[in-house]
């Protein structure tokens, strides 16, 4: 079985995320290009305040007559939710590109992705009100940094300015863990007492080149790693103890080799410098071990409404097989066992599957195994083996699922699907396919796990239709 890295499912800076929306509406929201960034534009005269409610809390006008009845009351749902006010706006904004959303307030925000969804998604019924965040700051557990140095030889961390390499510096993020940001600059200012060179990958020199770290909301557990362009670490004892001594809330540092010309963080070899080379967070009940390399969901607020939400879709009686495809480190699969008869999972990572075992083991649960394979694969496996999936949860990574994995549910005929996407592109493109084969969309519930950014996340629910003259062979 061939194992390729994994695919990173939340796109971090640098990369234009909202690339696919530029010149079109959204709403009452048009995303523009500008010479060097990309930013949203957004014409005053769009919003007027909510009669009755309080400062801040604004909503589109220009399509209210338009509005259907459901559509009013799943609006009026979401905006009561939200009290954020506007925002400050982040000095680094234009330059750094990761929040596309960053000029309009939070229950704008919210209104332009339920727009997104409601677009993309309206041949499938309606779109419940999104669900937001009561607080959508520092929600990030996980924060990368670039290190390089700068015209005068300065050591500087960043981002990546939008689309280039060039490195914007940041010390302080509106959306980043805070403790997160904390360590990144001490191990800046500790890199220039222990003499050791940032690498600049242009002259092709120096050592450090991104710092990782993630932090365990419940747990308050702490990983650094350390990705540099070569194996050799001078002094990484007294520079770990250095960085544990200032913060003691790391419990592992990983040392992580990447001495590729690659605009990918993380490379193949890792060292553990200290502790277990792996963090622990408790997420709906269940206990999680997360490694530096494995995908683990980067909003733990919203994760826990995201799978609450996905599991109870699903009705779960207790005797179903489920299926837990694109499982990660096997967390929705995990938290839905014990209402579940068994529960099957298939990751393509092998850090994550190795993780998702010892995650069963660690919260003593039985009726779960894990598998390493492609998930298409795997399903066209099973689909050939006719071997019985009751419920499939589905949570690919941003380019979505493929059709050899589409077409085994249709063969493998379960009975709900419980579709999760990052992208409501790629989603209405493959509930377009699925539901040609005798699926039928019976619930839409976009939940925002990345405030400030364009991105959106989408559960979808679909049921089994019971005649077979509604599928069509493609
Ligand atoms: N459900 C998990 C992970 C979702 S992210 C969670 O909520 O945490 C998507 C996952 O799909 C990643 O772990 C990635 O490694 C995995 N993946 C990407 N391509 C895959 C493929 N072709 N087959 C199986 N898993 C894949």
């Amino acid at each position: 079985m061939e194992i390729a890295a994994a695919g990173k499912k939340h796109i971090d800076y640098a990369l234009p995320a909202a690339a696919f929306l530029y010149g079109k509406t959204v709403g009452e929201i048009k995303l523009e290009k500008s010479n060097r960034f990309r930013s949203i534009k957004q014409n005053k005269s769009d919003f007027r305040p909510l009669e009755g409610s309080g400062k801040g809390s604004k909503r589109p006008a220009a399509n209210v007559s338009k509005k259907t009845e459901q559509e009013k009351r799943s609006s009026q749902r979401y905006r009561t939710q939200q009290t954020v006010k506007p925002q400050q706006q982040c000095p680094y904004y234009k330059k750094c590109g990761g929040c596309q959303l960053q000029n309009l307030d939070y229950p704008q925000q919210l209104s332009y992705k339920q727009h997104l969804v409601e677009k993309l998604l309206r041949g499938y019924g309606p779109v419940q009100p999104i669900i937001g965040m009561e607080n959508p700051l520092h929600y990030r557990n996980k924060v990368s940094a670039a290190f390089s140095t700068d015209r005068n030889g300065r050591t500087i961390s960043g981002v990546y300015q939008s689309s280039t390499h060039r490195i914007v510096p940041v010390d302080r993020c509106m959306i980043e863990d805070q403790i997160a940001d904390e360590i990144i600059v001490t191990i800046r200012k500790l890199l220039k007492s222990f003499r050791i060179e940032p690498y600049n990958e242009y002259r092709e020199y120096g050592l450090l080149r991104h710092v990782l770290i993630k932090r365990g909301f419940a747990t308050g557990e702490v990983m650094v790693v350390l990705v540099t362009a070569s194996p050799i670490f001078p002094a990484k004892n007294r520079f770990v103890q250095a960085l544990r001594e200032k913060h003691p809330e790391i419990v592992t540092v990983v040392q992580n080799i990447n001495s590729g010309f690659t605009s990918m963080v993380l490379g193949e070899q890792e060292k553990i410098l200290y502790g277990k080379g792996y963090i622990e967070d408790i997420l709906c009940g269940c206990r999680f071990r997360i490694s530096a390399k494995s995908f683990y969901q980067i909003n733990p607020v919203q994760t826990q409404r995201l799978y609450s939400s996905a599991i109870s879709l699903a009705e779960l009686t207790g005797n179903e097989t489920v299926l837990d495809a694109y499982c990660g480190i096997g967390t929705i699969g995990l938290i839905a066992s014990s209402k579940a008869g068994q529960v099957i999972g298939v990751e393509l990572n092998r850090d994550a599957v190795r993780d998702a075992i010892s995650n069963a083991k660690c919260n003593q649960i039985q009726n779960i195994r894990f598998f390493c394979d492609d998930a298409g694969d795997f399903m066209v496996q099973m689909a050939q083996n006719r071997q019985k999936v009751d419920v499939v949860f589905m949570d690919p990574p941003r380019a979505g699922s493929d059709e050899a994995f589409l077409q085994s549910v249709a063969t493998l005929r379960p009975e709900k699907v419980v579709y999760i996407s990052c992208n409501p592109e790629t989603l209405a493109r493959d509930l377009k396919s699925i539901t040609r084969k005798g699926y039928q969309v019976k619930h839409i519930q976009p939940v925002d796990m990345f405030p400030f950014t364009s991105h959106v996340e989408t559960v979808v629910l679909l049921s089994k239709l019971n005649t077979k003259q509604h599928i069509v062979e493609e």
